[in-house]
């Protein structure tokens, strides 16, 4: 299969500059790397009605393009299923019964790592399990071999970070996005993952379940985040922050399409930003775009 790069959105609602300027990147990787750029719609949980369609009518107005038809999680859950049952096959997994309010008043084992769910449910017996199973139903957690795991990042080099017992299924079924985001990426052919930094922490724990399931570990990019002007990650309350609403300002979608590359230290057009892209050059910082999200209305672009 050749290679690929992509970007993962959650339908929950429209995307805002942050992940926009994202896609950009994501996209730049891809296509300057000779990769197929495919777009997944991650809709196993927090999907909201037509946000999926705002999504890719936005993406499409800035310059984006993508290779072969979208994919949707929920479309996708006998390929969890299968992962699932190859890794219980494995005894890499168990039910957990805890509640989440469980897990914070757990007294944590000592020298466990800050974070870690604390194993309670690890080693119930059969007939343990089989009265908690009564009570409530189980999620399936990771049987993890380490505490810790080790990714290399173009930007960020090596970043180890926690794997503990995370969730691979949730209590209400859900596949976690932590097994579907794996076994997605290796059976579309991904192997480049370009991302906002925010999942940067996630990132040990996914590798080594690809390593666990068999598949290619992915070339990662955590790029940096667009704050607001209190320095927080954007959020749509920060003003006119989305495609829609800088359109709505009078801002046309090449203006913001150029504002976003410049920001890049790129220049303003997709086909002479890829001419010349090189990750190495890349700001490493967050960035602040008050003129483009600080004020709601603003046509200063
Ligand atoms: N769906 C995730 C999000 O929108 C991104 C997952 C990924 O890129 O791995 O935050």
């Amino acid at each position: 299969m050749t290679s690929a790069g992509r970007f993962a959105p959650s339908p929950s609602g429209e995307l805002h500059i942050g992940n926009l300027r994202t896609a950009l990147l994501a996209w730049l990787f891809a296509r300057s790397t000779g990769r197929r750029f495919l777009l997944r719609v991650e809709d196993l949980d927090r999907a909201r009605a037509g946000a999926e369609e705002v999504q890719l009518r936005d993406l499409a107005a800035i310059g984006i393009d993508w290779d072969g038809d979208v994919v949707r999680q929920t479309e996708r859950t006998e390929l969890y299923a299968d992962a699932l049952r190859r890794l219980a096959a494995d005894g890499l997994t168990y039910e957990c019964f805890c509640t989440r309010r469980e897990i914070q008043e757990a007294p944590s084992a000592p020298h466990a790592p800050q974070g870690a769910y604390p194993r309670t449910c690890r080693d119930l017996t059969e007939a343990q399990r089989a009265r908690r199973r009564a009570e409530r139903p189980a999620a399936v957690r990771l049987r993890a071999g380490v505490s810790e795991w080790a990714v290399s990042d173009v930007l960020h080099g090596r970043y180890a970070g926690l794997v503990d017992d995370f969730v691979l299924e949730r209590n209400d079924g859900v596949v976690a996005y932590n097994l579907a985001v794996v076994v997605d990426d290796a059976e579309q052919g991904v192997d480049q993952v370009v991302r906002g930094d925010d999942l940067l922490p996630s990132t040990p724990r996914q590798a080594y379940l690809a390593g666990l399931l068999g598949c290619r570990v992915p070339e990662y990019a955590h790029v940096p985040l667009v704050l607001n002007a209190a320095g927080r990650r954007l959020a749509k309350r920060d003003g006119a922050v989305t495609l829609a609403a800088l359109v709505n300002a009078g801002v046309r979608p090449e203006r913001v399409t150029e504002r976003l590359l410049e920001s890049l230290g790129l220049p303003g057009s997709l086909p002479e930003a890829l001419a010349v892209f090189d990750p190495a050059a890349l700001p490493r910082d967050p960035v602040l775009l008050p003129e483009l999200s600080g004020y709601a209305g603003s046509t200063r672009l």
